[in-house]
């Protein structure tokens, strides 16, 4: 059994208004707002994080933003900094989605720097990595996992490593319905798990959470969630849904 708590955290991206927000939260908490077994993350948009908070307060449920600017402030319009997340008493940010590094361009070293900035800031990064199709289909799987990890991660200090979660998130699974296999999920989980040791050390990979992201349903997720080196999901579609979400945090709280 491994020491590392699972965690579920829920990317809501796009979707809910601030009053929905607090509708959906309201039921998370009412369901598993004292897990204590599992560390639960909800991701709302900008918009509906303030509303989020103060329903979310005094539970065991986290809040999570799904982006931020590495700059503290300044001319950077229509950008949200990693204080202003903490005013608003956030925990966790996703870093480098592949919905980021596609549309809008993020690259390795951009998102390098946000992780800087929100370990700066006491934000705990969910620093996404993950193959598109062709890329799998070329071979290049584990290529392209280590250099986002390493390009992620530059500059991180043995002291904020453990705080830094990973999701992989492999492209061609995500919105889809088509889910890594548990041994396609867990083989680039190990390779991850691998990377971190060379990069930090055995006792401080061995505390870093490495989360599973595509298509992740409370069908699929108990499989998965048994792999040794698979410690949580990052949820979309299914986290739009308090039913589903709350599933998928009892399926961690099984599988621990
Ligand atoms: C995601 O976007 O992080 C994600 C995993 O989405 P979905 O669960 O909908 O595949």
């Amino acid at each position: 059994m491994s020491s590392r708590k699972k965690l579920i955290a829920g990317n809501w991206k796009m979707n809910k208004t601030s009053a929905d927000a607090v509708a959906l939260c309201t039921e998370i908490v009412a369901a598993v707002g004292r897990q204590a077994d599992v560390e639960v993350v909800v991701c709302p948009p900008f918009t509906a994080i303030e509303s989020a908070a103060k329903v979310l307060d005094g539970s065991n449920v986290k809040l999570g933003a799904q982006n931020m600017h590495p700059e503290a402030s300044g001319a950077y319009t229509g950008e949200i900094s990693a204080g202003m997340l903490r005013a608003l008493f956030a925990t966790h940010v996703i870093l480098g989605h592949s919905e980021r590094r596609a549309y809008f361009g993020e690259t390795d070293a951009f998102v390098n720097k946000k992780v800087l900035a929100a370990l700066k800031n006491q934000l705990k990064p969910i620093l996404c990595v993950g193959e598109t199709l062709a890329e799998r289909e070329a071979g290049t799987t584990l290529k392209v996992v280590q250099t986002q990890l390493e390009g992620g991660l530059e500059g991180v200090s043995k002291d904020q490593a453990p705080t830094v979660v990973v999701a992989y998130e492999p492209v061609w699974a995500i919105g889809t319905g088509k889910v890594a296999t548990t041994e396609q999920a867990q083989e680039v989980h190990a390779f991850i798990r691998g990377l971190l040791v060379k990069l930090f050390g055995d006792a401080i990979a061995q505390k870093v959470r490495i989360l599973y992201g595509g298509s992740m349903k409370p069908a699929n997720a108990p499989e998965l969630l048994a792999q040794k080196d698979i410690d949580g999901g990052l949820i979309g579609g299914a986290a739009l849904e308090a039913r589903s979400f709350v599933d998928l945090v009892n399926a961690a709280a099984a599988a621990k």
